[in-house]
C-alpha cells in the first residue's frame, strides 16, 4: 500500500453527493487523490439522493411503511458500492452499514413518537457517516492508504440544530492534536455537514454544508489548497441548468465568488469562503467526471475585474412589508421590528425603506418545509405596524465589480427585461451586486435573458 509522501504542501479534498453517488464515481474520486498526493483530507458528502431519504424520514407526517421503504433504498444505494470491493472488505463495510441503519430506524421511531429538530439532525448525518466509512475502503482498494475518521472529535458546534455554528477554536485545537498528526502518512477520510455539540448530540451545518465543512478543516489544519469536486466543470456565469449559454470561469476572485454563494448559487454553500478568505487559502471548484478539463481557481487577486461576472438565482424569498405612519420622522422603529425579528433568530437579507414603509426580504432555506415568517412572528410586528407577507419570489443578482459607479448599469440590466414586474431593487451597498427581487414564475427567463445580454 502506498503510504502518503510527506510533502509540505496539504490539500483539503472535497466531494459531493453525486461524485460519490455510485461505485464508478468514488473509484474517478479515489484516482483524483491517488494523482496527487497532496490530497491529504477527504471530505465527502452523501451519496447522492441519500440525504434527500432522510430529511423525508425525518419529517413527522412519515407512516412506517414508508420510513421502512427508505432506510432499505439507502441500503441499496450503499450495498451496490460496496458490492463492487474484494469480499472480505465487502462483508466488513456491509456490517458497518446494517447496524448504522439499525440505529437509524431507532432514531426515525424516537422521531414519530416525539419530534425534535435533535433527532432530525442525529438523523440527517447518516448520509455521511455511510459514505466516508465507504470511500476511505475505496480508497485503499486502488492502494492509497486511506483512513476514516470521526468528524465530530473535531467538529464542535453549539446547539442550533439544522444550522449550528462551529467553534472555530476548539476546531482548530482538535485538529492540531486528533487530526493533523494522522496526516502525515495517511489520507483522512472524514464526513462533511456535521458536527456535535458539547452535549454530544449530533449538529448539522444546513444543507450543502460539506463545502463550509471542508473549507473550516483546511483552516484548521493549515491546509495550502481547498478543492471542491463536484458535477461541473467549475463555477459558471450561470447556473447552467438555466441556460445552456453559461460558461465556465477560468478565475474569480473571493469577493466574487462569495457574493455568487451568498446570492443561492448552489455551486459553494454560502460560508464556504469565510475560512478559505481568513486564511487566504485558494479554492479549486472542478468536475470529478472530468478532472482533466480542470476547473476554476477563487482567489484573492485576479487578473481580470469585469464590470458583469455572473448571475444568481436564489428561489424560495420571502417579502414582508411593514407599514407605520409613526416612522415618519421618528426614531427608534427599526429597532422594534429588527428586536422581534432577533428574537426569532430571523436574518434580514435585503432592506429598502420609504418614508414610512419598510420592505424586508428573508430566505427560506431549501429543505424548509414551512415559511420561516411565521403567524406569531406576523402577530408580534401586528403590534407595531401593518404587515403584508409576499411568498413565491425569487431574488436575482447580478455580480461583477465596480457596479456602485459604472455606468449604464440601470439600462444593461432593466431594459432587457422591462416587460418583468421587479418588485424590489437593491443597488449601492455593494460594489459586486445589484439584486433584484422577481416572481417566481419569472425567475429562470429573466436570468436567460439577462445572461444572453450581458454575456454574449
Ligand atoms: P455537490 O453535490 O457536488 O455539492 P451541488 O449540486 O451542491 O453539488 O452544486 C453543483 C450544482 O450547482 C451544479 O450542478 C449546478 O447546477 C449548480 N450551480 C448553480 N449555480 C452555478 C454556477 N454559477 N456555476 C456552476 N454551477 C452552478
Ligand atoms: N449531504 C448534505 C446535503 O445534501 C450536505 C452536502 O451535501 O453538502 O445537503
Ligand atoms: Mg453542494
Amino acid at each position: 500500500m502506498n503510504s502518503v509522501q510527506s510533502t509540505s504542501s496539504i490539500t483539503v479534498a472535497k466531494f459531493g453527493g453525486t461524485s460519490v453517488a455510485d461505485f464508478q464515481a468514488m473509484l474517478r474520486c479515489a484516482n483524483i487523490i491517488k494523482n496527487d498526493t497532496r490530497n491529504r483530507l477527504v471530505v465527502v458528502s452523501a451519496s447522492a439522493g441519500v440525504t434527500n431519504y432522510l430529511v423525508r424520514l425525518s419529517q413527522q407526517n412519515v407512516t412506517v411503511n414508508e420510513q421502512k421503504d427508505i432506510i432499505e433504498s439507502i441500503g441499496v444505494i450503499q450495498v451496490n458500492i460496496t458490492q463492487h470491493l474484494a469480499s472480505d472488505v465487502e462483508a466488513d463495510l456491509n456490517q458497518q452499514i446494517n447496524s448504522l441503519l439499525d440505529e437509524l430506524t431507532q432514531h426515525a421511531l424516537t422521531q414519530s413518537l416525539q419530534y425534535t429538530s435533535k433527532t432530525t439532525d442525529a438523523i440527517l448525518a447518516f448520509g455521511e457517516q455511510l459514505s466516508s466509512r465507504i470511500f476511505a475502503q475505496v480508497l485503499q482498494s486502488i492502494g492509497v492508504a486511506g483512513e476514516y475518521f470521526n468528524v465530530q472529535q473535531v467538529m464542535k458546534t453549539n446547539s442550533l440544530h439544522g444550522k449550528a455554528m462551529v467553534d472555530i477554536k476548539q476546531l482548530s485545537e482538535q485538529c492540531s492534536l486528533l487530526l493533523a498528526p494522522k496526516l502525515l502518512d495517511k489520507v483522512i477520510v472524514t464526513q462533511g455537514f456535521i458536527g456535535q455539540d458539547s452535549q454530544g448530540h449530533t449538529t448539522t451545518l444546513g444543507r450543502g454544508g460539506s463545502d463550509y465543512s471542508a473549507a473550516l478543516l483546511a483552516e484548521a489544519i493549515n491546509g495550502d489548497n481547498l478543492s471542491i469536486w463536484t458535477d461541473v466543470v467549475g463555477i459558471f456565469t450561470t447556473d447552467p441548468r438555466i441556460t445552456d449559454q453559461a460558461r465556465a470561469i477560468k478565475e474569480i476572485s473571493f469577493g466574487e465568488a462569495a457574493e455568487m454563494a451568498t446570492f443561492g448559487a448552489k455551486i459553494l454553500h454560502p460560508a464556504t469562503l469565510i475560512p478559505a478568505i481568513r486564511r487566504n487559502i485558494p479554492v479549486f471548484v472542478g468536475s470529478s467526471k472530468e478532472p482533466e478539463k480542470g476547473g476554476t481557481q477563487i482567489k484573492q487577486k485576479v487578473e481580470s475585474n469585469p464590470t458583469y461576472r455572473s448571475i444568481a438565482l436564489r428561489r424560495e424569498q420571502t417579502l414582508v412589508t411593514v407599514k407605520s405612519p409613526a416612522m415618519l420622522h421618528a426614531s427608534g422603529f427599526l429597532a422594534k421590528v429588527f428586536t422581534v425579528l432577533a428574537k426569532h433568530e430571523l436574518s434580514v437579507d435585503l432592506i429598502t425603506t420609504s418614508e414610512i414603509s419598510v420592505a424586508l426580504t428573508f430566505d427560506n432555506p431549501s429543505g424548509s418545509t414551512q415559511s420561516l415568517i411565521t403567524n406569531t412572528v406576523v402577530a408580534e410586528l401586528e403590534q407595531l405596524c401593518e404587515v403584508s407577507v409576499e411568498h413565491g419570489l425569487s431574488l436575482v443578482a447580478v455580480i461583477g465589480n465596480g457596479l456602485t459607479c459604472a455606468k449604464g448599469i440601470g439600462q444593461s440590466i432593466f431594459e432587457t427585461i422591462n416587460d418583468i414586474n421587479i418588485r424590489l431593487i437593491c443597488h449601492g451597498a455593494s460594489a459586486n451586486n445589484i439584486c433584484f427581487l422577481v416572481a417566481e414564475a419569472d425567475a429562470n427567463s429573466v436570468v436567460e435573458k439577462l445572461h444572453n445580454s450581458l454575456f454574449s
